[in-house]
Formats: C-alpha cells, sequence, structure tokens
C-alpha cells in the first residue's frame, strides 16, 4: 500500500478517535455503567462454575456454532417477559448487545445506506455505524427527550435508513418508548430494519409494554435485550436479540466462526436457570431508581423521567466540576448526556445514600 504519512495506517476516518469507553477507577462507589450493583448469589456462582468446568472438559473441541440451547433458554424467557411465543429459531445472541448490533450493521448497512436514530442516545450508535461504513443520520429528540412522532416519521421516510436504532428505555434519557410509536416508526421503515434496544427493558415501569409485544406484527422489527444490566451478568458478555427467523438466519452470513465460546455459552445456560434469583433485584432497583428521582427534584434539580436503572439529571454550569467533586468524595458516576446534565446509575440504598450525601456536599462548596 502507498504511504499514508501515519503510522499504523489506519483508515482515514478512524485516525485521531478516541477509543470508547467510561473511566475505569477503583473508587468505594461505582455508579457509572449501569450495572447491577448485586452480585450473583453463591448458588448461582457455584452452578456457573461447575457448568463451565463442565465445557472445560470439551475445550479442545469449538462450542456449539447455533447456541442451540442457549436459544431455546433465552426463547423461553422473553415468553416471560413480553414475548408472545417467540421461538430458538427467532433468536439470535453474541457477545453483548454491542456486537449483536454491529452484526446488524454488517449484515443490513453499508456503503450506501445510512443509519438513523435520535440524540441524545447511546453514543456507541454512530461507532456502530462507521465500523460497518453505514452513514449515519441523526435526528434529535425534544426537550424532555421524547420523540416528536411526527418530525420522526417524515425523517424516516425522507431518508430511508436501512436500519433505524430506537433504544427504549434510551440511554443516557431513560426515556422509555410508546409501542404505538414502534408500530408508527416500523411501518414508516418499509423494508428497512427497527432495532428497539431493550438493554433496559426489565426496568420500564408498570404499564410500558415491551415492543416483544409486537413482533407478530412487523417483520422488520428486532427487539434486543441483554444479559448485562437486569440479569446482573455485565462480565459475562451475552446480548441477543429477536425478531423474525429471516433476520436470524441472515445474521449468520455475518458472524464469525464460533462467535459464542463455550464458556460463554455455559455460563449465559446456567446463569437463566436462576433467572428469578438474578432479577429480583429489578424491584427493589426500581424503587430505588424512583426515590433517587424524586430526592434529585427535591434538590430544585431538573430530571428526566426514567424507565431504566439510571437517571440524567442537571442542569450544572459546570457540569465537570460536579462530577470531579463527587469523585473527590468517592462517587463515579457519567459525565454524558447534553451539555450540563449527568447520569447516576442505580446502585444499593448505601450507594445512594453515599451519593446523595456527596452531591449535597458538592453543590454547597459551589451551588
Ligand atoms: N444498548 C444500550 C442502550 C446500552 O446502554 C448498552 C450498554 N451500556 C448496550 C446496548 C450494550 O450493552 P452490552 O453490550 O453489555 O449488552
Amino acid at each position: 500500500m502507498a504511504s499514508t504519512g501515519t503510522w499504523p495506517p489506519l483508515r482515514e476516518e478512524l485516525r485521531g478517535i478516541e477509543p470508547y469507553g467510561a473511566p475505569q477507577l477503583d473508587v468505594p462507589v461505582q455508579l457509572n455503567v449501569n450495572e447491577n450493583p448485586y452480585a450473583p448469589s453463591a448458588e448461582c456462582v457455584a452452578d456457573i462454575a461447575a457448568a463451565v468446568a463442565d465445557a472445560a472438559t470439551s475445550l479442545n473441541r469449538y462450542p456449539d456454532r447455533e447456541f442451540t440451547a442457549l436459544r431455546e433458554a433465552l426463547a423461553a424467557y422473553l415468553n416471560t417477559d413480553g414475548g408472545r411465543g417467540v421461538t430458538p429459531d427467532q433468536v439470535w445472541a453474541a457477545n453483548g448487545s454491542n456486537e449483536v448490533m454491529l452484526q446488524l450493521l454488517q449484515a443490513f448497512g453499508g456503503p450506501g445506506r445510512c443509519a438513523l436514530s435520535f440524540a441524545p442516545t447511546y453514543s456507541m450508535y454512530p461507532e456502530y455505524a462507521r465500523d460497518a461504513m453505514t452513514e449515519w443520520v441523526v435526528g434529535h429528540r425534544e426537550t424532555d427527550f421524547s420523540l416528536d412522532l411526527d418530525a420522526a416519521r417524515a425523517l424516516v421516510e425522507e431518508r430511508r435508513p436501512a436500519v433505524v436504532l430506537l433504544p427504549s428505555p434510551n440511554n443516557p434519557t431513560g426515556t422509555a418508548l410508546p409501542p404505538e410509536a414502534v408500530s408508527m416508526l416500523c411501518e414508516a421503515a418499509g423494508d428497512g430494519i427497527v432495532v428497539v434496544d431493550e438493554a433496559y427493558g426489565e426496568f420500564r415501569r408498570a404499564g410500558t409494554p415491551s415492543a416483544l409485544e409486537l413482533l407478530d406484527r412487523h417483520r422488520n422489527l428486532v427487539v434486543s435485550r441483554t444479559m448485562s444490566k437486569a440479569f446482573a451478568l455485565a462480565g459475562a458478555r451475552l446480548g441477543y436479540f429477536a425478531a423474525a427467523r429471516e433476520i436470524c438466519d441472515a445474521i449468520r452470513v455475518v458472524r464469525l466462526p464460533y462467535h459464542l465460546s463455550a464458556v460463554t455459552q455455559a455460563t449465559a445456560l446456567a446463569a437463566l436457570q436462576h433467572a428469578p434469583e438474578l432479577l429480583g433485584n429489578v424491584d427493589a432497583l426500581r424503587k430505588e431508581r424512583d426515590l433517587t428521582v424524586d430526592w434529585l427534584r427535591a434538590q430544585g434539580l431538573e430530571v428526566a423521567d426514567s424507565d431504566a436503572n439510571f437517571a440524567l439529571f442537571g442542569r450544572f454550569a459546570d457540569r465537570h466540576a460536579v462530577w470531579q467533586g463527587l469523585l473527590d468524595r468517592g462517587v463515579l458516576i457519567r459525565e454524558t448526556g447534553p451539555d450540563g446534565w449527568l447520569r447516576v446509575s442505580v446502585g444499593t440504598p448505601e450507594e445512594m445514600t453515599a451519593f446523595k450525601d456527596a452531591l449535597t456536599d458538592v453543590m454547597k462548596a459551589d451551588p
């Protein structure tokens, strides 16, 4: 290849770009990446360890490329949380929903095609598009972070995206999408794929349905989920989606051979057998979220309504100073979202008390 004048010879559009990543700092209270603060129980850990030990006896062999048992277990789980007869061949999984969505962009995006979402939203979306050489088109949310449905539909009809990414609840705002909005955008998208990213779906408030309920009605709808959040399994890296089986089949063309290791499959399967226990803290986290939102509002702050396990609050003239002030007091949150806003993940009651005490202190020092 001819000299690019720089080393290493990165693709032009990747030069100078900082890799994605929240700071991983060793501080006492970590409320920055929307993890579940509750570790798996001793019984769950023991079952995962036994399943991994069993898988280890045949690690000389490649794993089941079609992760058949895991697909069955994921389909069964989805049918307990909004799914209506999802079958194993309608389920796809990969190493985190990040990989799932990159695969969707690799299969359905590409040169000459575009992907679309509405900002502020998850900062990885434009990166999937870039990595799949897909044009990135961004619409905007209202000041309360909801979607103006007429404007959203008009943008979809005008740009005809190959993939629409609709997080519900949205990160970093916590905003859920009503089912009418999902249906309207699925119709507006024509043959374009509409991904409703329900990474935080299990935390949705009562009365907010999952887009899984709409799968039968829209063949272009993909509903993605993850075991990283409600399932408290971020370290295992398991994301998945439910969609028409033709969509699952199409992804098989772009996935790397044996992309889900035998260890990952064994871990996820063992964890799914503990679903009630792992999901047992979802209600407590929802309550803690609502208490946190109320408390922040009582301090005179603006807070976005949240259906997730985090809250976006502000607005601060110097949000970095507030973030740093909290960090100096041992509490790590996330400097993300529109200017002036900060995002805090919901932790244990003790962690939230530490957050509230630290924020009170910081606001007293520099209101
Ligand atoms: N979607 C959204 C909206 C997210 O916030 C995240 C993680 N922060 C993901 C997807 C990816 O999660 P994972 O790869 O751990 O499944």
